[in-house]
């Protein structure tokens, strides 16, 4: 059994892999930022650029940073039934062989036409 690369202690097969495949949908602002945390580990861009508001939407992703695991600190909003949400949350990577970094980040998402879609974060 594989564990899922976000941090939730689940399977990944129970977690994040059915809403990636496009089986399951992300209910809350927090599973859908934990899945794209896991798009961003596997590479997959189809996903994030799915996942993003048009309004903010890049044309293609960088994946070149290898993210080494996530804590998700708080949320506000973001559960079923809201309009909008945010996730605070730090990510490890790692970047060439050697050097560890963090990233902290507030990130905005919105609930629009049945899905959570991210707007845009605020990175500290
Ligand atoms: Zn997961």
């Amino acid at each position: 059994m594989m564990l899922c690369p976000c941090g939730s202690e689940r399977p990944f097969g129970e977690c994040c892999r059915p809403i990636l495949r496009g089986e399951a949908r992300a209910e809350t602002a927090e599973q859908l930022m934990r899945s794209r945390y896991t798009a961003n580990v596997r590479r997959d861009e189809g996903y994030l650029l799915a996942t993003w508001h048009r309004s903010t939407r890049p044309a293609r992703v960088d994946l070149m940073t290898e993210w080494r695991g996530l804590e998700v600190l708080s949320t506000e909003r973001g559960r079923k039934g809201d309009p909008n949400g945010t996730v605070t949350f730090v990510a490890h990577y790692a970047t060439g062989t050697v050097a560890i970094g963090t990233m902290r980040e507030t990130s905005r998402f919105v609930f629009e036409d049945g899905m959570w879609l991210y707007v845009d974060g605020d990175v500290a």
